[in-house]
């Protein structure tokens, strides 16, 4: 099929479906048949200068809105969405491949975050202090940045972007959204959503592409800050080429999630989060659990209610009613050929390092979808820590069990690795817990639950390669970074009162 027979998934420029004139695109697929289903543009300077002016004058005219209009118009957005949400969970699934329902709840968890922006007015007002020196008040306010881009990844092509955004927008920002190249009909979608709800021409804009359309915005001198996030080189290199072009920056990266199993666990609750957190969205999580450490002697018993829950899995098309029974699989295929032959060689590696495979997800096909980019869910056993497949993300349905003698062996597994996303103990000890919480390096942790996403009124980040910056994803930390604070020091004078000639340093009086 050639690129003239299907759509080209245009830009969102100006209040409008935006076509390309690059010439250039990249296919977008449907993972669980392996067809092309459209292709996206990809930017080239003209069409990023384009995206970049329009936001401009965006900026210029809703940072003028009063507050309560603003709030106005993220509140419709926030009702449009909760009552269109299963329209965008099906273009999720037919780009990305995860199942429907699993779409609808990644929406769910970005609409916190557009509810959180609802209440904005009390999270950006600033501070005041009467009569700091006689006759003088402080006075701080939070302004908006300007311009604000967000670089966003395959694996949640609505969540993420939501991370960001409606608190971008509720502070007064106009928004350049960079999607993934992979699923990026979500972003029309919601850009249309914002226009329905009110939003100004200009304040929300889909720029679609390649890393042409990233450095255009690395690089341009109207973009004031870059919220990103993808794997970890190109969130370093985001990092490092957003802060020499002066911007603020927050860069999140990969992940490699351990899953911490004490002896006196249930183990029945630890089998289930396993196979949730690690094969929920065949695994194309930065949360899914990649790693179990099972402390002995639990590794033979876990592996024998993780291998039966495995078996009755149900792998396919994720779009609900396209099963010959109707009903929803538990996980759909995984994004492109290209990844899931990655996902293959990590199996090779972990193999040819030593370790066990318990349950082979190699060659996995389902029928009557046999181009589907499908990958089993695959356990795998006696892994060596060495072995890349310890070390590096895979990104895909494979659990690998490593045995420990005790805890401090697997917090040191945990505190060793370059990542630190997410982690979770599972124990009925509540003085472990709370050391683990205490002594473990990373960002985010469960105690008995596998995925501990925090809710939006918390922040999002992880440690070490997992963010680059200061600022975590959306709660205080996202009014934070998508403001600017200014103290304004103002002295009226009493009727009775006067100055006089004093060049020393300010003092208070
Ligand atoms: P990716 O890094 O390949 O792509 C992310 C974005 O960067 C996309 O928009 C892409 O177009 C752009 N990009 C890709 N290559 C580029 C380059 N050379 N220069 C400039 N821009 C480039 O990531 P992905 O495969 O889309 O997403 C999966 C990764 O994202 C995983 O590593 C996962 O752990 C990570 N992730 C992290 C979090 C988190 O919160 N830490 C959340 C979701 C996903």
């Amino acid at each position: 099929m050639s690129v003239r027979d299907v759509r080209v998934i245009p830009h969102w420029i100006d209040g409008a479906e935006y076509p390309s004139a690059s010439g250039r695109t990249a296919p977008v697929f449907n993972p669980a048949t392996g067809q092309v289903t459209a292709h996206v543009a990809l930017a080239d300077q003209a069409e990023i200068d384009a995206a970049i002016a329009s936001a401009r004058a965006g900026f210029e005219t809703w940072s003028g809105y009063s507050i309560a209009r603003r709030q106005a118009v993220v509140f419709a957005f926030r009702e449009l969405l909760n009552a269109r949400k299963r329209e965008l969970a099906e273009i999720i699934t037919s780009e990305h491949g995860k199942v429907v329902s699993d779409a609808m709840g990644e929406i769910l968890r970005g609409q916190e975050v557009v509810e959180l922006a609802c209440g904005f007015p009390h999270l950006i007002k600033g501070a005041y202090s009467e009569n700091v020196s006689t006759g003088i008040d402080v006075y701080s306010t939070k302004q908006p940045l300007g311009v604000v881009g967000i670089i966003s990844p395959f694996n949640f092509p609505a969540m993420v972007p939501m991370w960001f955004f409606p608190i971008a927008i509720a502070a007064g920002n106009a928004v350049v959204l960079k999607p993934s190249e992979k699923d990026p009909s979500a972003a029309l979608w919601l850009a249309a959503l914002w226009k329905e709800a009110g939003l100004p021409d200009g304040v929300f804009t889909v720029l679609q592409g390649d890393k042409a359309a990233v450095d255009g915005l690395l690089e341009s001198p109207v973009v004031e800050s870059i919220s990103f996030v993808g794997s970890t080189p190109i969130a370093e290199y985001i990092y490092e080429t957003a802060a020499q072009h002066g911007k603020r920056v927050q860069a999140l990266g990969g992940a490699k999630n351990h899953m911490l199993v004490l002896p006196d666990a249930d183990l029945d609750l630890v089998a289930d989060s396993a196979v949730n957190a690690g094969y929920g969205a065949a695994g194309e999580r930065c949360m899914a659990i990649s790693v179990v450490l099972a402390v002995e002697p639990v590794a033979d018993e876990l592996i024998g209610k993780i291998t039966d829950r495995i078996a009755r899995l149900r792998i396919g098309n994720g779009a609900a009613g396209l099963e010959p029974d109707g009903v929803e699989p538990d996980m759909g295929p995984l994004i492109t050929g290209i990844h899931r032959s990655k996902v293959a060689e990590y199996v090779d590696i972990a193999e040819a390092d030593g370790a066990e495979v318990v349950v082979d997800g190699r060659g996995f096909q389902v029928d009557g979808h046999q181009d589907g980019f499908f990958f089993g869910p695959t356990l795998l056993d006696r892994v060596p820590t060495t072995s890349r497949a310890s070390t590096e993300e895979i990104f895909g349905p494979v659990l690998s069990v490593v045995r420990v003698a005790s805890y401090d062996e697997g917090l040191e597994l945990i505190n060793s690795g370059r990542f630190g996303n997410g982690t979770a103990i599972f124990t009925n000890d509540g003085g472990a817990a709370r050391r683990f919480q205490n002594e473990v390096h990373v960002g985010m942790i469960g105690i008995n639950v596998p995925i501990p996403v925090p809710v939006a009124y918390h922040s999002f980040g992880g440690w070490k390669k997992s963010l680059f910056g200061d600022a975590k994803a959306y709660g205080v930390h996202g009014f934070d970074f998508f403001t600017r604070e200014k103290a304004i020091t103002s002295r009226w004078l009493d009727p009775a009162s006067h100055g006089g000639i004093n060049l020393g340093f300010p003092q208070n009086n």
